[in-house]
């Protein structure tokens, strides 16, 4: 039996303060799913360092508004900074890319915006899949109105697809890295590698 961890990338700590505060809510939900899929716990995680998660772990990327880093990933489409996304997950060279933006300070808004990528990525499905597959949605709903918690379908459907091993694009972590170590020095061209 093993832990199961949903990894946050955000090394340009743009959501510190509330890290610990989106990590509780996300574990919370995540943690009966990965029971249910025999794993002896689910836990969401920030790392301070690059990671290499396991096999069917996932990975989200945290970035500022106005910039994406998947879009950054071989054969990815630049998102569309004025559409009201606030989150992206692409498929793109057998790997999944996603990621959220930072547009909102609310750690519960954030936490469900997590979830609702995390099940992009673990489902591999697209807007049209997603939005409307389950009824009534929570957290797979194309809008999401927090605090609200994943209904019981959308657990039992991740649960039952947590294990598919479901490649995730590993070099974003990099990048972000990159950035967050130059915004950090003042570097007035910090974003310029994923500015949007
Ligand atoms: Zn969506």
């Amino acid at each position: 039996m093993s832990i199961y961890r949903l990894w946050v990338v955000d090394h340009i700590r743009e959501l510190r303060p509330i890290q610990g505060t989106i990590a509780r809510r996300l574990t919370g939900w995540l943690d009966p799913i990965a029971k249910k899929a025999n794993f002896s716990a689910g836990e969401c995680v920030f790392p301070q360092y690059i990671v290499n998660p396991g096999v069917g772990e996932m990975l989200i990327h945290v970035c500022p508004f106005g910039t994406s880093v998947v879009q950054k990933m071989p054969g990815a489409v630049k998102p569309n900074p004025t559409a009201s996304h606030l989150g992206m997950t692409q498929q793109a060279g057998g790997v999944t890319g996603a990621e959220v933006y930072k547009k909102t300070s609310d750690a519960e808004g954030i936490a469900s915006i997590i979830f609702h990528e995390a099940m992009h990525n673990k489902l591999q499905l697209g807007d049209a899949g997603l939005h409307g597959r389950f009824t009534p949605c929570e957290l797979s709903c194309a809008s999401i109105t927090w605090p609200t918690s994943p209904t019981s379908d959308e657990s039992d459907a991740m649960a039952a697809a947590l294990r598919n091993p479901v490649a995730q694009w590993l070099n974003g972590q990099r990048i972000l890295r990159s950035a967050g170590m130059r915004k950090r020095k003042n570097d007035p061209l910090w974003d310029s590698e994923i500015v949007l």
